[in-house]
C-alpha cells in the first residue's frame, strides 16, 4: 500500500517535470526565435536610420557647396558686368553706348548701331563661367 502510494506519487512528480519541460519548451522557444528576429529587425532600422542621417548629411553638405559656388559665380558675373558698363564709351556714330568688346584690349562695340571702333584701353577679359 505505501509502496503503491510512493510509486504514484513518483508517477506524478515525474509527469509534473515533464509537463514542465514541456511548457517551457512551448513557451520559451517562440518566446527566444521571438527575441531573436526582434533584435535584428532593430539592429537592421537602426543601422538603416544611421545610413539615412549620413546621407542626408552629405547631401546638404553637397548643397551647400553647390550655393557657395553659385553664389561666388553670380558674384564674379556681377562685377564682370560692372566693369563691362563702366568702361563703356559714347558711340562715335549713333551717340548711344559702346561696350568693350571682351578679350581685345581698345575695342568697342555699340548695341544700338552695331558700329565697331577702336577707343580707350580697357582689357575687359572674357565673361566668367556663368552662374
Ligand atoms: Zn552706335
Amino acid at each position: 500500500m505505501v509502496v503503491d502510494i510512493a510509486q504514484d506519487v513518483a508517477v506524478w512528480a515525474i509527469a509534473g517535470v515533464v509537463l514542465l519541460v514541456l511548457a517551457a519548451i512551448v513557451v520559451g522557444v517562440p518566446a527566444g526565435l521571438l527575441g531573436l528576429v526582434t533584435f535584428f529587425v532593430e539592429r537592421s532600422r537602426a543601422k538603416a536610420a544611421k545610413r539615412n542621417a549620413e546621407r542626408a548629411r552629405q547631401d546638404q553638405a553637397r548643397k551647400d557647396l553647390l550655393r557657395e559656388t553659385q553664389v561666388a559665380a553670380e558674384t564674379a558675373h556681377r562685377a564682370w558686368s560692372y566693369r563691362l558698363q563702366s568702361m563703356a564709351l559714347t558711340c562715335p556714330r549713333c551717340g548711344k553706348l559702346a561696350v568693350p568688346l571682351p578679350a581685345t584690349p581698345d575695342r568697342y562695340g555699340c548695341p544700338a548701331c552695331n558700329h565697331r571702333f577702336v577707343g580707350a584701353r580697357h582689357d575687359v577679359p572674357l565673361p566668367p563661367p556663368g552662374p
